[in-house]
């Protein structure tokens, strides 16, 4: 056991920092040195919440943040593939291994009720500067790629990356990204790697000033009919190729259904609770419109992106406006929690 200092959720929008005892490796996991850890939007539900950060049926409080990059520090006598010294991301969702899903290589849906944990979520997260990873959650991170590259690919980037793979994007099509925060730069980020001509859609000008510094052709500041009428006249009145609502906003998924041209792919990966009607006769039966969900990625995808950013020199960790210390954790939460736009990490 080592004494650390880590960040908890104690419940009611209250950070503290703890003390905290991080044990020795067991026979598959390995110990992670965290280099860095992002601090996401899906941590503040358990922020938020009553009951904070705890281990499932228990008062015991646990260290929070699921976006957890470092170095191997020391590994369980059943690790074949990683090294003390190795560089690494943690895919933040632990499944059972052995259900469809995590054979698929999406542990994000692993069936198991009582085998699917998340770090940060069921067990130990990144905030805090040792902690201990099943060796089939970690993704090599290259060398070419920082610490903060790996937080960012470890959720909001990797879930970004396998929304636009599900849209089947290519060089010269037009994608409409719906919501220009975290996820939805990282969409524009990584389409425009990839030659595709983004059009962005926000309500908020510092968004829209991100978006085209990270590469979107067009920022668009309007919602509904505007913003359709929009979309139509910079493609000619063809709509896009692809669009992804990285927002859960009705009126956002409705404009990637009605902003698309005939075969279009649309996927809706903003997890926001809305209901949104439309004619599927019109809108899906004869434009030929494929619509799909996506969650998170899988981990194949995640392993991939990291090869394709070092290979072409792409670094996420851009998108990051605001690093702390772990020490000022709890200011960072509250300047996060209120609302302040952009991405926040810390780093080690
Ligand atoms: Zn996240
Ligand atoms: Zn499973």
């Amino acid at each position: 056991m080592t004494k650390v200092t880590g960040l908890a959720f104690t419940g009611d929008r209250v950070a503290e920092l703890r003390e905290f005892e991080i044990g020795e490796p067991g026979p598959t996991e390995v110990r992670l040195r965290v280099q860095a850890s992002g601090i996401c939007g899906s941590d503040l539900h358990t922020y938020d919440s009553e009951r904070g950060l705890r281990a499932p049926g228990t008062d015991t409080l646990l260290v929070a943040g699921h976006e957890p990059s470092g170095i191997v520090e020391s590994v369980g006598s059943e690790v074949r593939d990683f090294a003390v010294g190795d560089r690494v991301l943690a895919y933040h969702i632990l499944g059972c291994g052995n259900c469809y899903n995590c054979r698929l290589g999406y542990p994000v849906v692993c069936t198991s009720v009582d085998e699917r944990k998340a770090y940060g979520g069921e067990r130990n997260g990144g905030h805090a500067p040792l902690l201990l990873v099943e060796q089939r959650s970690l993704i090599k991170l290259p060398d070419e790629l920082s610490f903060a590259d790996g937080a960012m690919i470890a959720c909001g980037v990797g879930t970004a990356y396998s929304a636009l793979r599900k849209t089947g994007a290519k060089t010269g099509d037009r994608l409409l990204v719906t919501g220009l925060g975290p996820v939805g730069l990282a969409v524009t980020l990584l389409a425009s790697t990839f030659g595709i001509e983004v059009i962005g859609a926000d309500i908020n000008p510092v968004r829209a000033q991100e978006a085209t510094h990270h590469g979107a052709s067009h920022v668009i500041l309007k919602t509904g009919e505007e913003a359709l009428a929009e979309i139509m006249a910079i493609t000619g009145g063809l709509g896009v190729n692809a669009a992804i609502d990285c927002t859960g906003a009705a009126a956002a998924r409705e404009l990637c259904i009605e902003a698309s041209a005939t075969w279009g792919q649309v996927v809706f990966v903003g997890v926001g609770r809305s209901t949104i009607t439309f004619d599927p006769t019109v809108q899906v039966i004869v434009k030929m419109l494929t619509i799909r969900g996506s969650w998170v990625s899988s981990q194949a995808e995640m392993q991939e992106l990291t090869g394709i950013l070092a290979r072409r020199g792409v670094h996420p960790d851009s998108l990051v406006t605001h690093t702390f210390e772990l020490a000022d954790g709890v200011e960072a939460y509250e300047l996060f929690a209120g609302g302040a736009s952009g991405k926040m990490a810390f780093t080690f």
